[in-house]
């Protein structure tokens, strides 16, 4: 049976980040990948938003990893020349909704994000006419990434650094001892047995689900998970500003916002949408309950120009039958198996904070 220090379950911008950084840190890394590409669930399927760190609570796993992730990226992308842009934010306050804007300025601050300012009716008056809005909280470290050239530059420095990154490569059973797992690999040629010392199990929405099917786990760390499916609509022509809009935030996510991407064009989502198992079909019946939520900031929103798009599904997490919105890194600290680390929930911002998960996933191991 073959033997490595280190597989990495999953080929996203998280599992190729960690595999990077483990390459790097010395070892055998081989990365397993089910699909025929990376990146082809989650990182794929988002806003490819650089966020700024506004929403998450101090202190939490979100917050840290976002600021933190925020200035590798950054830092990575301009030293890699992967196409970005420091396109900043505005959160539009509706009338009567200022008192929400200072409570997420007081979060933002509290959890360390920098140099946010609040702009007054008339400054949005002359700088994004078209907007309605009474007040809005302006964060100059938000940017765009193209996150698919982004998870290539990491998939190149982890080969580089002498990952194996196997496409194709399904794991389909976990044997799970201290220091020794024991992985069954399916492709397309059979099946074969892998072992290895550390295991990293970053399968996005398959993470829970191969946790549960982990022989040897601890049945009481295996949280629930639920999917919060997001549709995005893109608009044609070209796109009111240059900058993102978000409204402000709702309950299982960051209200339907207008990104920008680096063509310049708009799109707005994703939208909440709970569902039974994951699946990528943009629901056109959603584009009246788009019109609605976008009129609040654009009220001469062109709704002919609105066009189904793409959808992304969520990881949304269940502990003691309470919503966890927090990421969850469980280590052997939490569930006592020495050498694995499941990287749970890793929704929004996992793609901000990929570089800073790796960071933290490499100094634990
Ligand atoms: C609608 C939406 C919008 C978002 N917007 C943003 C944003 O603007 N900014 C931001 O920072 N974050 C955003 N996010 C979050 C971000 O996209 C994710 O946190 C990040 O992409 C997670 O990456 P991942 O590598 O964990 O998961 P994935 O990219 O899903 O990777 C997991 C991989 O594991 C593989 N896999 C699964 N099971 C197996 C198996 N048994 N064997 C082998 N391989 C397996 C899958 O094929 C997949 O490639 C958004 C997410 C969503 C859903």
């Amino acid at each position: 049976m073959e033997q490595v220090d280190t597989v990495v379950i999953g080929a996203g911008v998280v599992g190729l980040a960690v595999a990077r950084s483990m390459a790097r840190a010395g070892g055998d890394v081989v990365v397993l990948e089910a699909e025929a590409r990376f990146g082809e669930h989650l990182s794929s399927r988002n806003s490819e938003v650089i966020h700024g760190g506004l929403y998450y609570p101090p202190g939490s796993l979100k917050a840290d990893t976002c600021l933190r992730g925020n200035a590798l990226l950054y830092q990575y992308c301009a030293a890699r020349g992967i196409a970005h842009r420091r396109c900043g934010k505005l959160v539009v306050a509706g009338p009567g909704q200022q008192p929400q804007l200072q409570a997420l300025y007081d979060n933002a601050l509290a959890a360390g994000a920098r140099d946010l300012s609040f702009k007054s009716a008339a400054w949005l008056g002359r700088e994004e006419p078209w907007l309605s809005g009474a007040q809005a909280l302006h964060s100059t470290h938000s940017g765009i990434v193209d996150s698919h050239a982004l998870m290539a530059s990491l998939a190149r420095d982890a080969e580089d650094a002498g990952a194996v990154l196997c496409l194709r490569h399904r794991v389909s059973a976990i044997g799970c001892e201290s220091h020794r797992f024991t992985l069954r690999v399916t492709h397309a040629e059979g099946e074969f047995d892998l072992r290895a010392q550390t295991l990293i199990n970053a399968a996005g929405l398959a993470a829970v689900p191969l946790v549960k099917r982990m022989q040897g786990f601890p049945r009481r760390y295996c949280p629930e998970q639920r999917f919060a499916k997001g549709n995005y609509f893109r608009l044609a022509g070209a796109s009111p500003s240059r900058r993102l809009i978000y409204p402000l935030p709702e309950a299982h996510g960051l209200g339907v916002h207008l990104t920008v991407d680096l063509a310049g064009k708009a799109r707005f989502g994703p939208d909440v949408q709970w569902v039974e198992t994951p699946d990528y079909q943009v629901d056109e019946q959603r584009q009246g309950a788009f019109e609605t939520a976008i009129r609040r900031y654009w009220p001469a929103l062109p709704a002919a120009k609105l066009h189904p798009d793409y959808a992304g599904v969520r990881p949304k997490l269940i502990i003691d039958d309470q919503p966890h919105t927090d990421f969850l890194i469980q280590d052997s600290r939490h569930h006592g198996v020495a050498g694995l680390i499941n990287l749970l929930g890793i929704e929004s911002p996992g793609l901000t904070a990929a570089l800073a998960l790796a960071e933290r996933i490499t100094e634990q191991t």
